[in-house]
C-alpha cells in the first residue's frame, strides 16, 4: 500500500495550473440507505480535505434517487456523524430536488434520438445486453420514433403503466466493448413513496444517469468516488456531453477502504441490525461512525487513519490495529488515568487500622502533568482483579500468592499472609498485610517487588459496568466476507462470521472521584486499556464503560 500518495491531489494541481479549471468543488453523495461506516470516513476526509486544501467547496448531497431503500432517519443520522467528524459542508443538496431538471435532460435525450422507451422486461433487457465476449442485441423497440417516444415516456411519468412495464433507455451502441454503454436504462417506474418528494414521481432516474447530471447542476469539477465505478466513467461522459450541461465535471477513481474483521456494506451492516445480531447500527462492534463514536473512538483518531491509508488505484486491507494504534496516540495525552477492577476480589489488610481512611495523591496523567492530580482513598479493605490472585502459580507469576509481596499502585507494598475460599472451593477474599515503609512517593528502597496492581478502595467504590468487545466478525479476510453473491449459501457464511463471544459485560468497581463522568468520557484504566462511558447505558446510578482499545499492541506503523 502506498502511503499518503494522492494522485487526485496531483490531477487539481496540474487543473488549476493548465486553467482547465478555475476552482475546485467536490462533493461527499451518500444514499440516505443506511449509516455511514469507517469506508465513508474515507470518502469524507479525501473530499473535505483536497477542497480545503486548493480553497475550494465541498456538498453534501444525498443521492436519494431509489425511494424503497432511502429513509429520513438515515438522512439525519449521515449529517451529524459528518460532522461529528470535523466538517462543514458548503451546500446540502438532495439528488431528489433536481428530479425535474433530471427529467427534462431524458427529454431532450429523447428528442436528439438518443433515448427510447423499452417493453423488454428486466430479464430481457439482461439477455439482450450480451457479455463480455458476445455483442449485444437490439430490443425491438429500439426504433421507436422520436414522437412515439416523447408519448411514452410523458405516459410513464402521468403513471399509466405499472412498476416495470417501461423504462427509458440511452441509445448508445449494443456492441460496445463496454457493456455499460450497451443502451444503459435510464429511468424506471416506482409507484413508491419518496422520503423527500412524496408521491409526486413515479418514475425515478437510474443511479449511473442521476448522479452525473448531479455534479454537473452543481458545478462539481472533481467528482471523487470508488474504483468499481470506472467503467462507468465513459457513461458518466456520455449524460454531461449529451445532456448537453454547461459543467462538465471530472470523475476520478479510487481504491475503496477495506479493514480487517469488518464488513463495510450498508446492506450487510442492516442486516446484522434487522437479524439482531447487535444492538443497533451505533452498536460499538460496527464499523458504523456511530458504533465507532458510541464505543469510544475520536474523530481526530479516524481522520489520522484513514489519511495513513493513502489514496491509491488498488483497494488493499488495512489492519484495524492500525485504527487502534491512532486511537491511543490521540487518547494518549487527553484521557484522564484512572483504576478500575473489572472482575473483582476482596483483599482485607489486616494491619491496617479498622475506620481509618487515607487519601493518597496521583497524578491524572503522568505524561500530560498539566492535567493535575487527583486524590484515592485507601483503607482496609480493597479490590483487586481476580486474576492477580493464584493460589499455586506457576513460574513468572508475579503478582499476589501466598507468601508474595507486590506494589499497590500509588499506594503502599502488600504481602499476601492468608486467603478464604466459599464452600464451592473460589477463592473469595484475601487476607494481606501492608509495610508502612513502602508509601508511594516516600522513596522507599529497602526492597524491591515484581508486581505492581491496580485496586480500588472498597467503602468508596462506585460500581460500574464493563463493556469488553472482540471483533463482530471472525474471518480476518473482508474479501470472503464481502463476497457479493445471490446464492444462499454465501449469505448464510458472512453471518455464520458472527462471533459469539464479541461482547462481555463485567460487574466492577472504578475509582470514587470517577462518579460523575459523562457519557462519551475517555479514561485510561492502569493495565487495562481506554475506556468510554457509554451514552446509551449509562444512568444516574449506574456508569457503563465500553472498552476502546486495550494498551498492549502489536501493530508498529
Ligand atoms: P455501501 O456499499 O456501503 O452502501 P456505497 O458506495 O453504496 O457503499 P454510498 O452511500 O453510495 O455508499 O457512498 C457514498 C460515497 O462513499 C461514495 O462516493 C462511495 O464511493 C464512498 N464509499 C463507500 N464505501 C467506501 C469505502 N469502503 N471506501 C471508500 N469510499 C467509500
Ligand atoms: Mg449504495
Amino acid at each position: 500500500m502506498e502511503h499518503n500518495s494522492n494522485f487526485i491531489r496531483n490531477i487539481i494541481k496540474d487543473d488549476l495550473a493548465s486553467g482547465k479549471r478555475k476552482h475546485v468543488i467536490t462533493r461527499f453523495p451518500p444514499e440516505p440507505n443506511g449509516y455511514l461506516h469507517i469506508g465513508h470516513a474515507k470518502s469524507i476526509v479525501i473530499n473535505f480535505d483536497l477542497a480545503d486544501e486548493f480553497n475550494g467547496k465541498t456538498n453534501l448531497r444525498f443521492d436519494d434517487t431509489n425511494p424503497l431503500k432511502e429513509d429520513s432517519e438515515y438522512v439525519h443520522a449521515i449529517k451529524e456523524d459528518v460532522q461529528w467528524l470535523g466538517y462543514d459542508w458548503d451546500g446540502l443538496f438532495f439528488a431528489s430536488d433536481y428530479f425535474q431538471e433530471m427529467y427534462e435532460r431524458a427529454v431532450l435525450l429523447i428528442k436528439k434520438g438518443k433515448a427510447y422507451v423499452d417493453d423488454l422486461t428486466q430479464e430481457e433487457i439482461r439477455a439482450y445486453r450480451g457479455t463480455l465476449t458476445e455483442p449485444g442485441k437490439d430490443s425491438p423497440y429500439r426504433g421507436r420514433s422520436i414522437e412515439e417516444n416523447l408519448d411514452l415516456f410523458e405516459r410513464m411519468k402521468k403513471g399509466e403503466f405499472g412498476n416495470g412495464e417501461k423504462v427509458l433507455r440511452a441509445k448508445i451502441d449494443m456492441n460496445s466493448p463496454n457493456i455499460n454503454l450497451r443502451d444503459p436504462v435510464i429511468y424506471r417506474i416506482s409507484h413508491a413513496t419518496h422520503h423527500n418528494t412524496g408521491d409526486q414521481w413515479c418514475i425515478y432516474p437510474m443511479y449511473s444517469f442521476a448522479h452525473p447530471l448531479e455534479d454537473a447542476i452543481e458545478d462539481v469539477t472533481h467528482s471523487i468516488c470508488t474504483t468499481e465505478f470506472e467503467d462507468q466513467r465513459p457513461l458518466y461522459n456520455w449524460i454531461v456531453e449529451e445532456c448537453e450541461m454547461e459543467s462538465k465535471p471530472q470523475q476520478i477513481e479510487f481504491g475503496r477502504l477495506n479493514i480487517t474483521n469488518a464488513v463495510m456494506s450498508k446492506r450487510k451492516l442492516k442486516q446484522l441490525v434487522d437479524e439482531g445480531f447487535v444492538d443497533g447500527w451505533d452498536d460499538p462492534r460496527m464499523p458504523t461512525i456511530s458504533g465507532l463514536r458510541r464505543r469510544g473512538y475520536t474523530p481526530e483518531a479516524i481522520r489520522a487513519f484513514v489519511r495513513e491509508t493513502g489514496i491509491s488505484k488498488g483497494s488493499g486491507v488495512v489492519d484495524s490495529q492500525m485504527l487502534d494504534h491512532f486511537v491511543r496516540e490521540d487518547l494518549k495525552l487527553k484521557a484522564p488515568r484512572t483504576m478500575g477492577v473489572v472482575r473483582p476480589l476482596k483483599v482485607v489488610i489486616t494491619n491496617y487500622p479498622e475506620g481509618q481512611t487515607e487519601m493518597l495523591e496521583a497524578e491524572i496523567n503522568p505524561e500530560n502533568p498539566e492535567m493535575g492530580s487527583r486524590q484515592i482513598p485507601f483503607s482496609r479493605e480493597i479490590y483487586i482483579e481476580q486474576e492477580d490472585f493464584m493460589e499455586d502459580p506457576p513460574k513468572k507469576y508475579f503478582r499476589l500468592f501466598p507468601g508474595n509481596e507486590v506494589r499497590l499502585k500509588h499506594a503502599y507494598f502488600i504481602k499476601c499472609e492468608d486467603f478464604v475460599k466459599d464452600e464451592n472451593g473460589n477463592v473469595v477474599e484475601i487476607h494481606c498485610t501492608y509495610d508502612i515503609e513502602t508509601k508511594s512517593g516516600s522513596g522507599f528502597t529497602g526492597r524491591k517487588v515484581k508486581g505492581t496492581l491496580h485496586w480500588v478502595d472498597a467503602s468508596q467504590a462506585v460500581p460500574a459496568e464493563f463493556r469488553l468487545y472482540e471483533p463482530l466478525l471472525v474471518s480476518e479476510d473482508p474479501t470472503e466476507l464481502e463476497a457479493e453473491s445471490t446464492e444462499p449459501e454465501v449469505e448464510k457464511s458472512f453471518l455464520d462470521q458472527v462471533n459469539p463471544n464479541s461482547l462481555q459485560i463485567l460487574q466492577g468497581f472504578v475509582e470514587p472521584n470517577m462518579k460523575d463522568a459523562s457519557p462519551q468520557d475517555k479514561f485510561q484504566f492502569f493495565r487495562h486499556g481506554y475506556f468510554s462511558v457509554d451514552p446509551k447505558h449509562t444512568t444516574e446510578n449506574k456508569l457503563v464503560f465500553n472498552l476502546v482499545v486495550s494498551l498492549k499492541s502489536s501493530f508498529k506503523l
